[in-house]
C-alpha cells in the first residue's frame, strides 16, 4: 500500500489555491521551486497562458497533471444549450489530453435557471456525461465525476454523494470514475462503504483535500487548510489508499479571506507541512 502522506512528489496543487496572486506560469514555477510533484490547472488559466505553452511549461517543470478543472456544467434550459455544454466538454477532453492529465474533473452542474425539477437536472447530467464519454474513451481520457456537498445541488452539482456518482458510473460503464474531495463527502454516513465500492471497480481517479471550518462563513470561499477544521483527513486517506488509489493527493483551497490573501510561497510551504502532518 502506498503512503500518500510522506512524499512531496505525491502532492499536487490545485491552482485555485493560489490563483488570486499568481498566474499559471507563476504557479508552475512555484510548484517546481517547492518540489511539489503535481498540478491541477483550471481551464481559464490554461486559456490565458495558451494551451500549448501551458503543456510545455508543465512538462518542462516535470509536474504530473492530477486533473484538469473542469468539465461538466451539463444542464441547460433547452436543447441548444445542452449541446453547447457537451461541445465545451469535448474541448475540455482535448485540453486534458494535450496536458497529459490523469483525468478530466467534472463538476456536473445544477438546475437550469427557473427550474424546480432536480430529477430532470440529474437526468440531464447523466445524458451529458454519456454524450461526452465516447469521445473521452476514444482519446483515453478518464472522466472523474466529483460529487459536491449537497449545499451546491441547485447551482453547481446535483450529484451529491459518492454513492450517487458510482451509480452513474456503473450505468455508463468504462472510462468514468470519481474524484473524492474530503470537503464534499466527509459528512456522508455511507462514505467508507462507498469508497470500498469505488475501489473494487477501480473508479477512484482523484483525491482532493482541504478542511471544513467551524463555523464556515461562506458556502464557496471559506475552505480551510488541512488540519484547521474537523475532517478526519488522514482517516479518509487511509480508506482511499486501502481501496487501491495510488494517484496524487491534490490540495484545493478556496479561501477568499485567508489563504488567497497570503504570500503564495508561504501558502505552498504550509500545504507541504500540513500534507506531511495531517493528511
Ligand atoms: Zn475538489
Amino acid at each position: 500500500m502506498r503512503d500518500l502522506s510522506n512524499d512531496k512528489s505525491n502532492l499536487s496543487l490545485n491552482t485555485a489555491t493560489v490563483r488570486e496572486r499568481w498566474n499559471l506560469k507563476q504557479i508552475i514555477d512555484g510548484c517546481a521551486r517547492h518540489d511539489i510533484g503535481g498540478i491541477a490547472p483550471w481551464r481559464d488559466q490554461i486559456a490565458a497562458c495558451g494551451l500549448d505553452e501551458a503543456a510545455r511549461r508543465i512538462k518542462d517543470a516535470g509536474l504530473r497533471v492530477s486533473g484538469v478543472c473542469r468539465g461538466g456544467m451539463f444542464p441547460a434550459a433547452d436543447a441548444a444549450g445542452r449541446q453547447a455544454n457537451i461541445d465545451d466538454n469535448l474541448r475540455a477532453v482535448d485540453e486534458a489530453v494535450t496536458l497529459g492529465a490523469d483525468c478530466l474533473v467534472l463538476v456536473v452542474g445544477g438546475m437550469p435557471p427557473g427550474s424546480k425539477d432536480l430529477g430532470d437536472a440529474r437526468r440531464q447530467v447523466e445524458d451529458g456525461i454519456a454524450a461526452t464519454l465516447e469521445y473521452a474513451r476514444a482519446h483515453d481520457m478518464p472522466l472523474a465525476i466529483e460529487p459536491l456537498h449537497p449545499m451546491y445541488a441547485a447551482d453547481r452539482a446535483c450529484v451529491n454523494t459518492l454513492g450517487q456518482a458510482l451509480d452513474i458510473c456503473e450505468r455508463l460503464g468504462d472510462g468514468v470514475g470519481v474524484a473524492i474531495d474530503v470537503y464534499h463527502v466527509w459528512w456522508d454516513p455511507d462514505l467508507e462503504t462507498q469508497i470500498e465500492r469505488a475501489g473494487r471497480n477501480n473508479r477512484i481517479l482523484a483525491f482532493h483535500v482541504c478542511d471544513w471550518l467551524v463555523p464556515t462563513t461562506d458556502m464557496l470561499l471559506d475552505r480551510g487548510m488541512m488540519g484547521d477544521g474537523i475532517i478526519d483527513i488522514r482517516g479518509i486517506r487511509k480508506q482511499v489508499e486501502a481501496a487501491g488509489y495510488d494517484g496524487s493527493c491534490e490540495v484545493e483551497i478556496f479561501s477568499a479571506q485567508n489563504w488567497w490573501k497570503q504570500d503564495p510561497d508561504d501558502v505552498l510551504q504550509t500545504c507541504i507541512e500540513r500534507h506531511q502532518s495531517v493528511v
